[in-house]
């Protein structure tokens, strides 16, 4: 056996003893797990995950792609961690299970490409990103009134309706490292892949907001990937190269400098992922907790820290926008965020939020789970877009820009093809 492939089984076995004592099998966290209410199977469950996790560790079953199938038929979305009355943590005992078998049986490849594509240096991501808008016209076309793309040609995994981000000319980071005033307290922003190469858009209403707040926002440019697309594959060596990279480029402005997150996931690795993996690391360990103590959610900086009533006087007199919310899963679930974001949501939108039913409820991306389970993944979509237009609101707010390409996508699926989908931060800046 390998050193790796030693270590990955010995984390199994550390986090399987210290996760499943705790679970005393009540059924709760199948009352909200998506992936279980398409397919109500019992290995599908966070229990059942968990005791096949316990039984790979244990060496009473093997590591074979029939097995890791039940481990990988989930959104990681910490739908049942949050609903779990015993604080069972299956979402850690599966990407545990996910990195023994990363080790075991390698990654599939689709997944060795988006971890290989995502720990480039940024010159090389940069450099492919520019490539890639300057030939993505040739293969997509606009979508009608969205900054989107629908495909020209058949392709193989890419229906007609399949919303395709469009890769900005100049990525984010390329053109912003520091806007506002030296004088003006400031914020550090960390970007998120998305937000950097495709919806640059939500980056500058982040700069526009911020700044007529008169709070500069500074951009180490060093940073990265978040690893969570990594992390959901099980490829622990490529989330601790970019943790490492994120935590030298966001510790250089100092212990005090608020982190912004505009990418629920991205704070959720900030906040926690990176400390829950390399929090013993003796070189990274140290680190962690003062990057964590500083990272803030776009909605929860304008609501601690600047206050809903200023954000509100900043917006002014103008027409309303009838707004529903979805709250992200690592925004809600393993961040606790529900209020902050609407407050900041009615004030951008001068309107109350229309609650949709089951805001809560997962979209279906799950990182490469919209790739991986296609079918799946467009299941849960069209529940969500279904309470959303059943809501009578224009426009569906969220905070994570993974999010908003899935439910574009499912919108023009779904009974309100016209509703709109924004980042809450771009809302706030269009109505400035
Ligand atoms: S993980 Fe929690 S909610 Fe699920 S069966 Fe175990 S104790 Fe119950
Ligand atoms: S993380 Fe989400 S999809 Fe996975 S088992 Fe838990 S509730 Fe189900």
């Amino acid at each position: 056996m390998t050193d790796e492939k030693k270590a990955a089984l010995d984390n199994l076995k550390k986090v399987v003893k210290e996760e499943l004592y705790k679970c005393i099998r009540c059924g709760e966290c199948r009352t909200v797990c998506p992936v279980f209410r398409e397919t109500p199977a019992e290995r599908y469950t966070a229990r059942g995950k968990m005791q096949i996790a316990e039984a790979l560790a244990e060496g009473r079953l093997e590591f074979t792609e029939h097995v890791r199938e039940a481990l990988d038929n989930c959104l990681l979305c910490t739908g049942c961690a949050a609903q779990c009355g015993s604080e069972a943590r299956a979402d850690r005992v599966i990407m545990a299970a996910r990195q023994a078998f990363a080790e075991e049986l390698g990654l599939p490849a689709i997944k060795k490409a988006i971890s290989f594509a995502l720990t480039q240096g940024n010159a090389a991501l940069g450099a492919e990103a520019r490539v890639g808008a300057l030939f993505q016209p040739l293969l997509f076309r606009g979508v009608p009134g969205d900054s989107g793309l629908y495909r020209r040609f058949a392709m193989p995994a890419v229906d007609e309706r399949q919303y395709i981000p469009r890769l900005a000319a100049v990525p984010f980071r390329k053109r912003v490292k520091f806007a506002g005033k030296a004088e003006w307290p400031a914020v550090t922003f960390f970007t998120g892949c998305m937000t950097n190469y495709a919806m640059t858009e939500i980056g500058d209403s982040v700069v526009k907001v911020f700044n007529a707040l008169e709070i500069a926002v500074r951009v180490p440019s060093e940073q990265g990937c978040c690893g969570m697309p990594m992390l959901i594959s099980g490829d622990r060596a490529a989330v601790r190269k970019a943790a490492e990279r994120n935590v030298r480029a966001l510790a250089a402005s100092g212990p005090e400098e608020p982190i912004i997150v505009v990418c629920a996931s991205g704070g959720h690795m900030l906040r926690h992922g990176y400390h829950e993996l390399f929090g013993d690391d003796p070189e990274l360990g140290p680190l962690l907790e003062g990057i964590a103590a500083r990272t803030m959610d776009v909605t929860e900086y304008l609501a601690a820290r600047v206050g809903v009533e200023r954000i509100a006087a900043l917006v002014g007199e103008g027409p309303a926008l009838a707004v529903t919310w979805h709250d992200p899963c690592h925004l809600r679930k393993a961040q606790k965020l529900t209020r902050e974001p609407r407050a900041v949501l009615a004030a951008a939108a001068r309107s109350p939020v229309r609650e949709m039913a089951h805001p809560e409820a997962c979209c279906g991306l799950g990182g490469t789970y919209c790739l991986t389970h296609m079918d799946l993944s467009k299941r849960i979509q069209t529940r969500k877009i279904e309470d959303a237009a059943a809501s009578g609101a224009d426009c569906i707010a969220t905070a994570c820009p993974g999010c908003i390409m899935q439910l574009r996508d499912g919108v023009r699926r779904g009974p309100r093809p016209d509703m709109q989908v924004k980042h809450v931060i771009q809302i706030l800046a269009e109505a400035l």
